[in-house]
Protein backbone atom coordinates (compact mmCIF):
# COMPACT_ATOMS: atom_id res chain seq x y z
CA UNK A 1 0.00 0.00 0.00
CA UNK A 2 1.25 3.68 -1.04
CA UNK A 3 1.38 6.31 1.29
CA UNK A 4 -1.38 8.28 -0.49
CA UNK A 5 -3.65 4.93 -0.07
CA UNK A 6 -3.38 4.82 3.89
CA UNK A 7 -3.82 8.76 3.79
CA UNK A 8 -7.39 7.86 1.72
CA UNK A 9 -7.87 5.02 4.09
CA UNK A 10 -7.47 7.18 7.52
CA UNK A 11 -9.84 10.12 5.73
CA UNK A 12 -12.46 7.31 5.72
CA UNK A 13 -12.10 5.95 8.86
CA UNK A 14 -12.38 9.57 10.44
CA UNK A 15 -15.42 10.06 8.82
CA UNK A 16 -17.44 7.29 9.51
CA UNK A 17 -16.06 7.62 13.40
CA UNK A 18 -17.54 11.54 13.15
CA UNK A 19 -21.15 9.67 11.41
CA UNK A 20 -20.59 7.59 14.60
CA UNK A 21 -20.12 10.00 17.24
CA UNK A 22 -23.02 12.24 15.62
CA UNK A 23 -25.53 9.34 15.72
CA UNK A 24 -24.34 8.32 19.79
CA UNK A 25 -24.70 12.13 21.01
CA UNK A 26 -22.30 12.98 24.24
CA UNK A 27 -21.93 9.57 25.73
CA UNK A 28 -20.09 6.94 23.44
CA UNK A 29 -20.04 3.44 24.77
CA UNK A 30 -19.57 0.23 23.09
CA UNK A 31 -23.43 -0.68 23.31
CA UNK A 32 -24.37 2.96 21.92
CA UNK A 33 -21.71 2.91 19.71
CA UNK A 34 -22.83 -0.75 18.08
CA UNK A 35 -26.49 0.76 17.86
CA UNK A 36 -25.28 3.79 15.65
CA UNK A 37 -23.45 1.25 13.62
CA UNK A 38 -26.41 -0.86 13.27
CA UNK A 39 -28.43 2.14 11.83
CA UNK A 40 -25.64 3.25 9.48
CA UNK A 41 -25.11 -0.45 7.92
CA UNK A 42 -29.15 -1.27 8.45
CA UNK A 43 -28.30 -4.50 10.02
CA UNK A 44 -28.76 -6.35 13.82
CA UNK A 45 -25.15 -6.63 15.40
CA UNK A 46 -24.77 -9.87 17.08
CA UNK A 47 -21.68 -10.10 19.73
CA UNK A 48 -20.00 -13.56 21.27
CA UNK A 49 -17.17 -14.05 23.44
CA UNK A 50 -15.13 -16.91 22.89
CA UNK A 51 -11.44 -18.27 24.09
CA UNK A 52 -9.39 -18.10 21.07
CA UNK A 53 -6.04 -18.39 20.52
CA UNK A 54 -3.83 -15.16 20.09
CA UNK A 55 -3.56 -16.48 16.90
CA UNK A 56 -7.17 -15.38 15.99
CA UNK A 57 -8.10 -12.11 17.47
CA UNK A 58 -11.88 -12.14 16.35
CA UNK A 59 -14.68 -13.70 13.83
CA UNK A 60 -17.10 -11.38 11.41
CA UNK A 61 -19.22 -12.81 8.71
CA UNK A 62 -22.56 -11.03 7.72
CA UNK A 63 -25.96 -11.77 5.61
CA UNK A 64 -28.26 -9.48 4.06
CA UNK A 65 -29.47 -8.48 7.65
CA UNK A 66 -27.17 -9.51 10.00
CA UNK A 67 -23.56 -9.25 11.41
CA UNK A 68 -21.81 -11.81 13.78
CA UNK A 69 -18.75 -11.08 15.58
CA UNK A 70 -17.00 -13.09 18.13
CA UNK A 71 -14.18 -11.66 19.96
CA UNK A 72 -11.97 -12.69 22.66
CA UNK A 73 -12.58 -13.63 26.34
CA UNK A 74 -9.41 -14.38 27.40
CA UNK A 75 -7.47 -11.16 26.94
CA UNK A 76 -7.12 -7.80 28.97
CA UNK A 77 -10.70 -5.28 28.36
CA UNK A 78 -8.70 -2.93 26.14
CA UNK A 79 -7.35 -5.73 23.85
CA UNK A 80 -10.84 -7.24 23.86
CA UNK A 81 -12.36 -4.09 22.89
CA UNK A 82 -9.84 -2.87 19.96
CA UNK A 83 -10.17 -6.67 18.85
CA UNK A 84 -13.90 -5.86 18.90
CA UNK A 85 -13.52 -2.43 16.93
CA UNK A 86 -11.60 -4.30 14.44
CA UNK A 87 -13.97 -6.81 13.26
CA UNK A 88 -16.63 -4.04 13.54
CA UNK A 89 -14.99 -2.16 11.07
CA UNK A 90 -15.35 -5.11 9.02
CA UNK A 91 -18.64 -4.62 9.58
CA UNK A 92 -18.94 -0.32 9.20
CA UNK A 93 -17.12 -0.92 5.63
CA UNK A 94 -18.96 -4.09 4.58
CA UNK A 95 -15.56 -5.65 3.97
CA UNK A 96 -16.47 -9.18 2.30
CA UNK A 97 -17.41 -11.75 4.54
CA UNK A 98 -15.92 -15.60 4.95
CA UNK A 99 -16.79 -17.94 2.42
CA UNK A 100 -19.66 -20.39 3.01
CA UNK A 101 -17.62 -23.32 3.34
CA UNK A 102 -15.40 -21.97 6.74
CA UNK A 103 -19.03 -21.03 8.12
CA UNK A 104 -19.88 -24.67 7.98
CA UNK A 105 -16.56 -25.58 9.68
CA UNK A 106 -17.45 -22.49 12.49
CA UNK A 107 -21.45 -23.93 12.69
CA UNK A 108 -19.37 -27.34 13.13
CA UNK A 109 -17.10 -26.10 15.86
CA UNK A 110 -19.73 -24.15 17.51
CA UNK A 111 -22.24 -26.96 17.91
CA UNK A 112 -20.00 -29.33 19.24
CA UNK A 113 -18.55 -26.96 21.94
CA UNK A 114 -15.03 -26.36 19.89
CA UNK A 115 -12.89 -23.93 20.61
CA UNK A 116 -12.80 -21.74 17.44
CA UNK A 117 -9.07 -22.50 17.75
CA UNK A 118 -9.74 -25.33 15.60
CA UNK A 119 -10.42 -22.70 12.58
CA UNK A 120 -7.03 -20.53 13.31
CA UNK A 121 -5.30 -22.73 10.17
CA UNK A 122 -7.69 -21.20 7.98
CA UNK A 123 -7.63 -17.36 6.65
CA UNK A 124 -8.20 -15.70 9.87
CA UNK A 125 -4.58 -14.40 9.87
CA UNK A 126 -4.46 -10.70 9.57
CA UNK A 127 -2.66 -9.37 6.78
CA UNK A 128 -2.36 -5.78 7.50
CA UNK A 129 -0.88 -4.81 4.31
CA UNK A 130 -4.42 -5.82 3.10
CA UNK A 131 -6.12 -2.31 3.00
CA UNK A 132 -9.47 -3.73 4.76
CA UNK A 133 -7.57 -5.26 7.36
CA UNK A 134 -5.30 -1.95 7.91
CA UNK A 135 -8.21 0.20 7.97
CA UNK A 136 -9.91 -2.30 11.08
CA UNK A 137 -6.54 -1.77 12.65
CA UNK A 138 -7.03 2.15 12.55
CA UNK A 139 -10.38 2.45 13.04
CA UNK A 140 -9.69 0.40 16.03
CA UNK A 141 -6.98 1.92 17.54
CA UNK A 142 -8.58 5.52 16.81
CA UNK A 143 -11.57 4.49 18.55
CA UNK A 144 -9.83 3.24 21.95
CA UNK A 145 -6.91 6.05 22.01
CA UNK A 146 -8.88 9.07 20.70
CA UNK A 147 -12.38 9.15 21.35
CA UNK A 148 -13.75 9.01 24.98
CA UNK A 149 -15.49 5.39 24.87
CA UNK A 150 -16.44 3.94 27.80
CA UNK A 151 -13.71 1.59 28.56
CA UNK A 152 -15.46 -0.05 31.47
CA UNK A 153 -18.44 -1.30 30.01
CA UNK A 154 -19.94 -4.65 31.03
CA UNK A 155 -20.43 -6.53 27.43
CA UNK A 156 -23.00 -9.09 27.18
CA UNK A 157 -21.96 -12.58 25.39
CA UNK A 158 -24.81 -13.05 23.14
CA UNK A 159 -23.62 -16.04 22.62
CA UNK A 160 -27.21 -18.07 22.38
CA UNK A 161 -28.87 -16.07 20.29
CA UNK A 162 -25.77 -15.89 17.53
CA UNK A 163 -25.57 -19.78 17.71
CA UNK A 164 -29.43 -19.88 16.88
CA UNK A 165 -28.94 -17.32 13.73
CA UNK A 166 -25.76 -18.93 12.56
CA UNK A 167 -28.02 -22.53 12.48
CA UNK A 168 -30.94 -20.66 10.94
CA UNK A 169 -28.93 -19.08 8.21
CA UNK A 170 -26.47 -21.85 7.81
CA UNK A 171 -29.27 -24.24 6.75
CA UNK A 172 -31.01 -21.52 3.92
CA UNK A 173 -26.97 -21.89 2.59
CA UNK A 174 -27.02 -25.79 2.60
CA UNK A 175 -30.45 -25.28 0.96
CA UNK A 176 -29.37 -23.06 -1.04
CA UNK A 177 -26.44 -24.36 -2.84
CA UNK A 178 -26.40 -28.10 -2.20
CA UNK A 179 -23.23 -28.16 -0.69
ZN1 LIG B 1 -9.65 -8.25 10.10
Amino acid sequence: MEKKDKEHINIEVQQKIAVIQALTGRRLTITSLIAAVEQMIHKTIHLAQSDLSPKLTGVRWGTDTEEFIVYPANVTKIHQIHCLMHELSHSVFQDPSIDAKTLIRILHCVQNGEDLLALENLTFRHHYDKPSEYRAELFASTIVLETHIDKHEQLEDQRGMLEERLHKWMITIRGGNNE
